[in-house]
């Protein structure tokens, strides 16, 4: 087998952690956990059932919340649908209006696009310099009929951090509900959703060393009754999403939130060390730039970007995983949305990698990082300056 690349795109997806593969594997043989939580007649479902408890507890405590206020979901995609649609047509008929931001991940942008088509309006915040939304924004955003604001925690892309406390107070002073998509923030950020105002958020596993194809909404008390289901049959969840819980991916993501609660302080300072040991020779590069915000970010996501005709992202080749933008648009290979909203062109967006870390990246994998980025700025080609 080839030697395989350098893992830099912790921010597209994360290996799932030993631990909570051996989580999953209990709940799937004959002789391990593998009922329906659903079938409360027999042993086998109660098993089950309560192994789908204790990960429902498991999310609650990392995010200050509380377990009945967690509902499970095939993902962060799924849970921000549920979000917008769900409040949307409890909304009903009288449409209205809701606030979101032009740097949203897709799942939050395409779903609004869609409410918007139906015809509900939009108000579509742009960032600030930083790629932060501001506060202020969002109050001067609000109409008398808004009914919903949908911003996320930690930019996929930018690593940046929205101040989600300070937001929330304005959407809850007008009383609109308030959506944050944290798919990026947990185990990153520091949530508590006991004192934060903020009525529902999109949580997924695979961000956060546990499987893909999981997820979590959490609905607040007073987003509950402010909620309509999606996906019908069978009433699961508290009828806000149907269909048979899936024990060990459930458990599994239970297990991966767990584990980010307790080595919270130590991975983000292993985090914050790898993080400026990969940044401080690349800043002595000529011309390199750090999109978004310097403080209000998280240490795991960079976007950097290159100066014109000093950077080959090419010349990587296959020794480093990145990606140029966010996984979920380079389907399309179109330039980044995100980065086009804070002001950069499409050729400057081509001059941009996004690098993040986690759990497995080691010391020697960021002096080789360096080592081969700078390469690639040698290796640029003089005719990269020339439009085309
Ligand atoms: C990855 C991601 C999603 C999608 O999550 P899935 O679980 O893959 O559906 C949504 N929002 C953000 C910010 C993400 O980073």
């Amino acid at each position: 087998m080839n030697k395989r690349p350098l893992y830099f795109d912790y921010a597209a997806t994360t290996p799932v952690d030993e631990r909570v593969i051996q989580v999953m594997v209990q709940c799937l043989g004959f002789d391990g956990n593998f009922g329906n939580p659903a079938s409360s007649s027999h042993a086998f479902g109660q098993e089950a059932r309560r192994a789908v408890e204790q990960a429902r507890g498991q999310v609650a405590q990392l995010v200050g919340a509380q377990a009945g206020q967690i509902v499970w979901t095939s993902g962060a995609t799924e849970s921000n649908n549920l979000a917008l649609k769900g409040v949307a047509q409890a909304h009903g008929s009288r449409k209205g209006h809701l606030v979101t931001s032009l740097i949203e991940h897709k799942a939050v942008l395409d779903t609004v696009k869609q409410l918007e088509e139906g015809g509900v309006a939009v108000t579509w915040l742009a960032p600030d310099a930083d790629g932060l939304i501001s506060a202020q924004a969002v109050r001067e955003a609000l109409r008398e009929d808004t009914f919903l604001v949908s911003l996320m925690l930690v930019n996929n892309e930018l690593g940046t951090v929205n101040d989600a406390v300070a937001i929330g107070e304005i959407v809850r002073e007008h009383g609109a509900l308030f959506h944050m998509d944290a798919a990026q923030g947990a185990g990153k950020v520091s949530i508590d959703l006991a004192r934060w105002p903020v009525d529902l958020m999109s949580f997924s596993a695979h961000k956060i060393y546990g499987p893909k194809g999981i997820g979590a909404l959490y609905v607040g008390d007073r987003a509950r009754p402010r909620l309509l289901a999606q996906i019908h049959g069978g009433g699961h969840e508290g009828g806000l999403r149907s269909g048979t819980l899936a024990t060990h991916q459930i458990a599994a993501m239970g297990a991966a939130f767990e584990l980010a609660a307790q080595s919270f302080d130590e991975e983000l300072a292993h985090i914050a060390r790898l993080r400026n040991r990969l940044l401080e020779p690349l800043l002595a590069l000529p011309g390199v730039c750090i999109n978004g915000s310097a403080t209000q970010r998280i240490a795991h996501t960079l976007s950097l970007t290159f100066n014109e005709g000093e950077f080959n992202p090419a010349a990587l080749g296959d020794s480093i995983a990145f990606s140029a933008t966010s996984a979920c648009n380079s389907a399309n290979n179109a330039p980044s949305h995100v980065l086009l909203a804070l002001g950069h062109d499409e050729r400057a967006a081509s001059r941009t990698i996004r690098l993040s870390l986690g759990r497995y990246t080691h010391e020697q994998d960021i002096d080789e990082a360096v080592r081969l980025i700078k390469a690639a700025c040698a290796a640029a080609p003089a005719f990269w300056a020339t439009p085309t």
